[in-house]
């Protein structure tokens, strides 16, 4: 497995290097995100660990970079542990954000489930409920026959919600399974991104399928 640090602090790009390639992993590191983004587009990554704070392009834009064309796995590691840089990270698509100083076992912990669950992501599976209809070899998602296109976070959000059709998901749940991340449940990440998906899969058809239960969470159904 080959794993790409972007950070601009020499010293923890060398620490984590040779934390992670003890663990087993091929590890590069770049010091800027313009060589990180060249790095990127010469290797094949299963994994970026990418610092928030890089001088020039920083770590959002990089983050945006990668998600233009790739599914690769990205924890963001930051400075900060403000609510709105978690939203946002996750928000532009990465997998999981780690506040510095963090303890070396629990990045290791982090990175071994953020992997995992790409692994899942291969599974054939094709869902439907009412003329809504998610092809999840495809990674396609299809309302009344016009294909929608889905974030890979909306679409992993949308996935469990029809695998538990009928089951009210609580937010911490939401959280737990589509992020993996231990949030604090009172934050509004769960409801920023059922907005969105709300946005595209249900306000511009007559039929709503995601239904609040407020202050519990949500339920997918179609209710007739
Ligand atoms: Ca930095």
């Amino acid at each position: 497995m080959r794993v790409l640090i972007i950070e601009d602090e020499i010293k923890t790009a060398e620490y984590l290097q040779q934390g992670l390639s003890e663990c087993g992993y091929t590890v590069d590191y770049a010091l800027t995100g313009v060589d990180g983004i060249h790095l990127f587009r010469n290797h094949q990554y299963a994994l970026v660990l990418l610092d928030v704070n890089l001088p020039e392009k920083d770590g959002w834009s990089i983050l945006q970079e990668i998600r233009l064309g790739s599914d690769t796995r990205v924890i963001m590691l930051t400075a900060s542990g403000r609510l709105s840089n978690k939203v946002k990270g996750l928000d532009l698509g990465a997998d999981d954000y780690l506040v510095k100083p963090f303890e070396f076992p629990e990045l290791v912990a982090r990175i071994r489930s953020v992997l995992r669950r790409s692994e899942k992501i291969t599974e054939t599976e094709a869902l439907k409920i009412a003329d809504l209809e998610i092809d999840s070899a495809r990674h396609c998602v299809y309302r009344a026959g016009n294909r929608i296109d889905l974030t890979t976070k909306e679409f992993s959000l949308l996935q469990l919600l029809m695998r538990n059709v009928g089951v009210v998901m609580t937010r911490t749940q939401i959280i737990s399974l589509v992020w993996d991340i231990n949030f604090d449940c009172d934050t509004n990440v769960v409801d920023v991104s059922i907005r969105r998906l709300r946005a595209k899969i249900d306000e511009p058809f007559e039929k709503k399928l995601i239904h609040t239960l407020r202050g519990v969470g949500y339920v997918l159904e179609d209710r007739g």
